[in-house]
C-alpha cells in the first residue's frame, strides 16, 4: 500500500473543476506537457456550448451547433472526465465532494467555474424571469431563448438591453449583442428598435461601435449612459417593464437583462473568494487565499485582463505550466498572457482589441495593446472577420484536444 501512494504522489493528481474556455485548457496543456500527472475533470455536461461567438448565432449569424463541442478529445489524450457537478471542496483535507456524494483527492486543484448570475442585484429578477427576460449570459439554451424571442416579435417592436457596470463576463460582448440584433432589425424587422440602458457611461471599443450605430444602424439603436439614468434596478415581468434607478419605467417587447456577475459558488464553497471574485498571484494564477488551488477564467480577478475565453486560454498555458513544474520539477517558463476581442458589426465586418500582459508585483500588468481604427478600410474588417473565425476554431481545437 504505501509503496503505490508513494509512487501516486510522485507524478500527482490534478483536479479541475468546469470543463470551459480555462478548464479544458488545462486539461489538455498538462496533459500535452506532463503526460504521467493524472488529469480528471469535472464537468456536468456533456456538450460544452461556447457562449463566445452566441451573438453570432443570436444574430443568425451562426448556427447553435457550430457552438457546441465534447470532451472525446480530452480522454482520447488521458484526462479522465466525469459528468458531474463539484459540490463541495475541503481545502484542509485536499478533497472534492461532487454531487452523487463520491470524493476525489487532490495534489492540485484547478477552479475554472466561470459566472453565475447575481440574481438579487436587480429587484423582481430570478432565474423563474430569466424565461421571460433571458440574460443569455451562461447557457445555449439562455441563447436559444433571446433568438427565439427576437424572431417571434412582431416589426415594430422595442428591444431592451441592461448592461452591469464592471467588471463583468467580456466587457464588450453587450455591445457587439446589440449591433447583431440591429443588424437583424434591419433587415427582418425594420419598423423596429433597440434601446441600451448600459450602467456605465463609458465602454470598451466606444468609438468603433458608436460609428457603425450612427453609419449602419441609425434609427435602430439608441445607447442611454449610465449618468443618465443610473441603470436598472428593477424588472416587472408580467409587465416586460424595467425600472431604472432615477425611476424611468419602460417597456419592451423583448428584454434582456444582463445582470451582475460573480465568481461561481463552487469557488465561494473553496474559500477562493474575496467579495465577488477569487484574488489569484500573477504570475501562476494560483489562489492568493488557498494553498494548491489555482483559479483561473472569469472567476478570477486578473484586473486588466478582460474575462474572455481568450484570457482564460492563455492563463491556463500559464497554469499547466506551474503545476507541471510543481509536481515534476520541470522548468516554469515567465508568464506571458494575452488577449483579443473580436465583435462583429455586420456581413464580414468585425473589429478587434487586445493586448498582452505580464506579471507584476501584486497584479497582471498590460504591456502591448492594439485596437482597430475608425473608418477602417472594408478589406481590413473582412480580414478581421476571417482571423476571427480562424481564432475560434483554434481556440476551441486547443480546449478540447481537438484534431
Ligand atoms: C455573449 C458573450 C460573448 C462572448 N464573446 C467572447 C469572444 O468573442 N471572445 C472571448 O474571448 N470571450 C468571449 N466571451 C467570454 C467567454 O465566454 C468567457 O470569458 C469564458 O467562457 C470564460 O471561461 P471560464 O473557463 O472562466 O468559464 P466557462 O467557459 O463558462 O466554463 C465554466 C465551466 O464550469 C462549469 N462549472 C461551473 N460550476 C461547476 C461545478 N460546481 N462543478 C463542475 N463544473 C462547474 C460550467 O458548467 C462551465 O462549463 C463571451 C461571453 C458572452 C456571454
Amino acid at each position: 500500500m504505501a509503496p503505490a501512494l508513494a509512487k501516486k504522489k510522485a507524478r500527482g493528481h490534478v483536479v479541475i473543476i468546469g470543463g470551459g474556455a480555462g478548464g479544458a485548457s488545462v486539461a489538455h496543456h498538462l496533459k500535452k506537457n506532463a503526460k504521467k500527472i493524472d488529469v480528471t475533470l469535472i464537468e456536468p455536461n456533456a456538450t460544452y456550448t461556447s457562449c463566445f461567438f452566441s451573438n453570432h448565432f443570436i444574430g443568425g449569424f451562426r448556427s447553435l451547433n457550430s457552438l457546441q463541442h465534447n470532451y472525446d478529445g480530452l480522454k482520447k489524450i488521458g484526462v479522465k472526465v466525469a459528468h458531474v457537478l463539484a459540490s463541495d471542496i475541503d481545502s484542509a483535507k485536499k478533497i472534492v465532494t461532487l454531487q452523487e456524494g463520491q470524493t476525489l483527492s487532490y495534489d492540485k486543484l484547478v477552479l475554472s467555474p466561470g459566472i453565475e448570475i447575481n440574481y438579487k442585484a436587480i429587484e423582481g429578477y430570478s432565474e423563474d424571469v430569466a424565461k421571460v427576460m433571458p440574460h443569455a449570459w451562461v447557457t445555449g439554451a439562455q441563447a436559444k431563448n433571446l433568438r427565439r424571442q427576437l424572431l417571434d416579435m412582431k416589426d415594430g417592436g422595442v428591444v431592451v438591453i441592461s448592461v452591469p457596470g464592471n467588471p463583468y463576463r467580456c466587457p464588450s460582448a453587450p455591445y457587439e449583442r446589440a449591433t447583431l440584433i440591429a443588424h437583424y432589425l434591419k433587415h427582418y424587422k425594420p419598423a423596429s428598435k433597440l434601446i441600451i440602458l448600459d450602467s456605465k457611461s463609458l465602454f470598451p471599443q466606444m468609438e468603433l461601435f458608436e460609428e457603425a450605430w450612427s453609419s449602419e444602424y441609425k434609427d435602430y439603436v439608441e445607447w442611454i449612459p449610465g449618468d443618465k439614468h443610473g441603470g436598472v434596478v428593477k424588472v416587472i415581468a408580467n409587465e416586460m417593464g424595467i425600472v431604472t434607478r432615477n425611476g424611468d419605467k419602460m417597456k419592451a417587447d423583448v428584454v434582456n437583462i444582463i445582470p451582475p456577475q460573480r465568481a461561481s459558488s463552487i469557488a465561494v464553497r473553496a474559500g477562493c473568494t474575496d467579495g465577488d471574485w477569487c484574488p489569484i498571484t500573477p504570475d501562476s494564477f494560483a489562489s492568493k487565499l488557498v494553498e494548491d488551488i489555482f483559479v483561473l477564467g472569469d472567476a478570477a480577478t486578473a484586473r486588466n485582463m478582460p474575462k474572455s475565453a481568450s484570457s482564460a486560454n492563455s492563463q491556463a498555458q500559464i497554469v499547466a505550466n506551474a503545476i507541471a513544474a510543481q509536481l515534476t520539477g520541470g522548468k516554469k517558463f515567465p508568464p506571458r498572457y494575452r488577449n483579443t476581442c473580436w465583435s462583429l458589426l455586420s456581413t464580414n465586418n468585425a473589429i478587434k482589441s487586445g493586448a498582452s500582459y505580464t506579471a507584476g508585483k501584486e497584479m497582471v500588468e498590460q504591456r502591448t495593446s492594439f485596437i482597430s481604427e475608425v473608418k477602417e478600410d472594408k478589406g481590413v474588417r473582412a480580414e478581421n472577420f476571417k482571423e476571427s473565425l480562424k481564432w475560434y476554431d483554434e481556440i476551441t481545437g486547443d480546449m478540447f484536444a481537438k484534431g
